[in-house]
């Protein structure tokens, strides 16, 4: 539930409230506008009926979220949240583009690569170091080496890193390089995974499983938050349906729904919805006429040799055409890309 405070409340008033709160067991969220205070409480709620808050000196209203997911959801927190990446910001006007390989390959790859996407307008560089392949026989990453090498490419250019973690035995040494977590579709509810990525203080990209419901996708989000990260930002990836000639289905429409129904920064992956390079432009456009904060795309400065993903990841010189025109639509939207 929601505990709303009155413009005029005292210290005293909120600070008996959340005594009141924490007494009763509730988990507490407190958030202290210039306005008024908003108190968000987590808890059972059959002891909802027992307690009269609504009678507590400077209580303007206490509002029932409805919804399974509590944090996560837009009764919780009416404005869009922000989540900050160093300097960068998510969810704000700037749009931000994740670009890079599927995987780190070798240092000249990458090197190269994080040079290109910094002169086309990236902010974030992506690359997976512990790679989640459906065959056991295709190339699984280069594990901490991998992550090294993001952390070098960093160096240079002044890029953010992002990369994918797997397993929960290894969140500490990924967050010991990483700028952002990655949360990839076949571990959304890895929920082992999501309690250990709770409790890390780097922002997570949860990208949409498989076959997964909106309501799953914030549900996966909600025990990030539960767990104690808000930096959540949500990725929609594409979905399986029973079309088979792409890769996956871009659920578009995602976009806005996971907007309505969430405070939390949404961000698109054109490049594993789709899954040929062809299509990724003009879903990447779409996605931010759609209202999406930022895509992630990937870039390959040799598609043909790729070691996973080569054909949906674009050259170079595509990925720059995609930035000015990203550039066009973002300022139609009234947002900017740098
Ligand atoms: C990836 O980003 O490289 C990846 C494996 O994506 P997904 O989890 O969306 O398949
Ligand atoms: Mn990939």
């Amino acid at each position: 539930m929601i505990v709303v405070m009155s413009s005029g409340a005292a210290k005293s008033e909120i600070d008996q409230v959340l005594d009141r709160l924490e007494k009763l067991g509730f988990q507490i969220h407190l958030s202290q506008g210039v306005e008024r205070t908003i108190i968000g409480a987590i808890g059972d709620k059959k002891i909802l009926s027992e307690v009269a808050l609504e009678a507590m000196p400077g209580v303007e209203k206490v509002v029932p979220i409805l919804q399974p997911y509590k944090l996560v959801s837009r009764e919780f927190r009416t404005n869009n949240s922000v989540v900050r990446v160093g300097d960068l910001e998510f969810g704000g006007s700037r749009i931000h583009v994740m670009a890079g390989p599927c995987a780190v390959e070798s240092k000249e790859q990458l090197l190269e690569t994080a040079e290109l996407v910094h002169k086309a307008g990236a902010t974030i560089l992506r690359g997976g170091a512990f790679k989640p392949r459906t065959s056991p026989y295709a190339f699984q990453g280069l594990e901490e080496e991998g992550l090294k090498i993001l952390a070098e490419a960093r160096e240079r250019t002044g890029l953010k890193i992002v990369t994918e973690v797997v397993d929960p035995r290894t969140v500490e040494l990924v967050s010991r390089y990483t700028d952002i977590l990655q949360i990839g579709a076949r571990n959304m509810q890895n929920f082992f995974l999501l309690k250990e990525v709770a409790g890390s203080d780097k922002p997570v990209v949860l990208k949409r499983g498989l076959s997964s419901t909106v309501e799953e996708w914030l549900m996966a989000a909600e025990y990030l938050m539960a767990g104690g990260n808000y930096n959540v930002i949500l990725c929609e990836r594409g979905i399986r349906t029973f079309e088979t000639y792409l890769r996956n289905t871009l659920d578009l429409s995602a976009i806005p729904v996971a907007k309505h129904l969430s405070h939390l920064p949404v961000i698109v992956d054109p490049s594993h919805a789709v899954g040929k390079w062809q299509y990724v432009r003009p879903m990447a456009i779409a996605a931010i006429a759609a209202g999406a904060d930022g895509l992630l795309i990937e870039v390959h400065p040799n598609p043909a040799q790729a070691l996973c993903d080569g054909p949906q990841s674009l050259t170079p010189e595509n990925f720059s055409a995609l930035m000015a025109k990203i550039g066009k639509i973002a300022a139609v939207m009234g947002r900017t890309v740098d």
